[in-house]
């Protein structure tokens, strides 16, 4: 087995692969994560009203279920100290070195290892690097035209304030995406006003996600076997919703009109419906679940700004009517710059090839996790392994369980390193792009792709189809470098 693993990430990915690793002989790990504490996205998301929108009973590990979530939704703690306690649990929360910055990762032909290097002066030697830093890990600041003359308090949803006190503030918030449509309401009822900058309206579904009342809390916990069959029947509803992305014309429609039921029913005020009606088709971009943003934005001290934002200055921002709209805060719930991967990170592979090179056509690797010309390389939540309609938890197991079978197989061949084979790669990413042909996902822009319009965030299929490619690792895939056995 190689005797050396560096996983640079400690969130749901990078502490998934350590105890897989673990649990198959793999020890000598060391998770380098760039926050002082392990959580990922949970960690850094602490905005009022974060929470995951994937019920906990699938946005959880299948090893490690649990019974006494405190609703359909957990919030952002109770899923931060979720993953702590699985952690701690399996023995890896040891492995992890908080405030690790790191800077590059450099592979050696001669030595047939990487050498990780932190912002912190730290190096380290591996014979296998995972990379499971995700894709929604760097903040996305829009450029905006006097963007830094604001004299006001200005923050991003992912980097929370929280000595900031929003009572008694004229507060403006850019952007109406997942994160913002869960702290909007709750921003709504401190400030003295709000206005939201919309710059495309969303398909909403519902989602109250109260606290389980007792006699369900009590249910779930003892009756067994419904913790496993609620995990079940969220599987296949989100799986309902990827085949409805991926049939627009059938399946779409019918959820699509379900989805417009529910928006109707909730914007009474038509003027408010006509600005935040959504002109593209349902799924294209990530379907929103919430049942109390609407209502915010139909308050009388809450503003809807549609115009395009096309300056900002130091009394607030102004819109393509001329209009300037004067705030004391603005938030920016403007995402992430999610193409970036884990850039910028100098990544340098066999015969110093640089990874932005490999991508500059676009990012793509083998099942979003191998990357010819990069040796016992691995990426989490990978290029084209997100979802649309999923737990990213599901994929992440199965992508531990696949970069275990590789150091495995490579430790049965008494190899030094594995790469992915080009033409096998390149096959893989070609079907993998020609299956987003009359999906939803193509028939608008959206943050799954990239500037020449590629997508290169999602996978275009079900959980159950990437669960099938990835079960078993196909070793005619991969080039074994200097394999003392031929397996063939
Ligand atoms: P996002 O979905 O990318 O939303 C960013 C918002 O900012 C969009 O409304 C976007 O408008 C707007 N925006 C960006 N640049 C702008 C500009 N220059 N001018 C005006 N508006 C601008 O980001 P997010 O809400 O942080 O969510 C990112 C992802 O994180 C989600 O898609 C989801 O995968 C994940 N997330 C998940 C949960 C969960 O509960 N599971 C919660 C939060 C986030 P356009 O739509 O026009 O681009």
């Amino acid at each position: 087995m190689p005797s050396k693993v560096v996983i640079v990430g400690a969130g749901f990915g990078g502490i998934a692969a350590a105890i897989e690793l673990q649990r198959h002989g793999i020890t000598d790990i060391t998770i380098l994560e760039r926050a002082p504490e392990p959580g990922g996205t949970w960690f850094h998301n602490t905005y009022p009203g974060a929470a995951c929108d994937v019920p906990s009973h699938l946005y959880s590990f299948s090893y490690a279920q649990r019974r006494d979530w405190s609703r359909l939704c957990s919030p952002q703690q109770e899923i931060l100290d979720y993953l702590n306690g699985v952690a701690r649990d399996h023995g890896v929360d040891r492995l992890v070195a908080g405030s690790s910055t790191v800077t590059s990762c450099s592979w050696d032909d001669e030595a047939r290892r990487w050498t990780v290097t932190t912002a912190e002066g730290a190096s380290r030697e591996a014979d296998a690097l995972v990379l499971a830093t995700g894709q929604l890990h760097q903040p996305s600041f829009p450029r905006i035209e006097g963007a830094d003359r604001f004299a006001g308090h200005t923050f991003h949803s992912a980097l929370w304030d929280h000595d900031y006190d929003l009572r008694g503030k004229r507060v403006a918030v850019i952007g109406t995406g997942a994160s913002a449509v869960q702290f909007v309401p709750v921003v709504a009822e401190q400030a003295e006003r709000l206005t939201v900058f919309q710059r495309t309206g969303n398909w909403f579904v519902p989602r109250k996600n109260r606290a389980y009342p007792r006699g369900l809390k009590a249910i779930i916990k003892r009756v067994p076997g419904v913790q496993a069959a609620r995990r079940m029947y969220m599987f296949f509803y989100c799986e309902l919703l990827t085949q409805a992305i991926r049939h627009p014309n059938t399946l779409g429609r019918l959820l699509g009109w379900r989805s417009a039921a529910f928006m109707r029913w909730q914007l009474r005020d038509p003027e408010l419906r006509r600005k935040v009606w959504p002109d593209y088709t349902f799924g294209c971009k990530r379907v929103l679940f919430s049942s109390d943003f609407f209502p915010a934005l139909a308050r009388p001290d809450v503003d809807l700004v549609t115009d395009d934002i096309t300056e900002i200055r130091e009394e607030g921002v102004v819109t393509a009517d001329g209009r300037l709209h004067e705030a004391d805060c603005l938030i920016y719930g403007t995402g992430f710059r999610t193409n970036d991967f884990m850039f910028p990170m100098e990544i340098t592979g066999s015969q110093g090839r640089d990874l932005r090179d490999e991508w500059a056509g676009g990012a793509h690797a083998h099942l979003g996790m191998t990357v010819p010309g990069f040796p016992s390389m691995f990426v989490m939540y990978g290029p084209n392994t997100n979802t649309s309609g999923g737990s990213i938890i599901f994929y992440l197991e199965l992508q531990a369980r696949y970069l275990r079978q590789a150091l495995q197989q490579l430790d049965a061949r008494g190899a030094d390193a594995i790469e992915v084979r080009r033409e096998v790669e390149a096959a893989s990413d070609r079907e993998v792009q020609s299956r987003f042909a009359g999906t939803a996902w193509i028939r608008c822009d959206s943050w799954y792709r990239d500037d020449s319009g590629r997508i290169v965030a999602n996978w275009p299929g079900s959980m159950r189809e990437y669960e099938e490619k990835t079960r078993e690792l196909d070793p005619a895939h991969y080039e074994f470098i200097g394999a003392q056995l031929d397996h063939g």
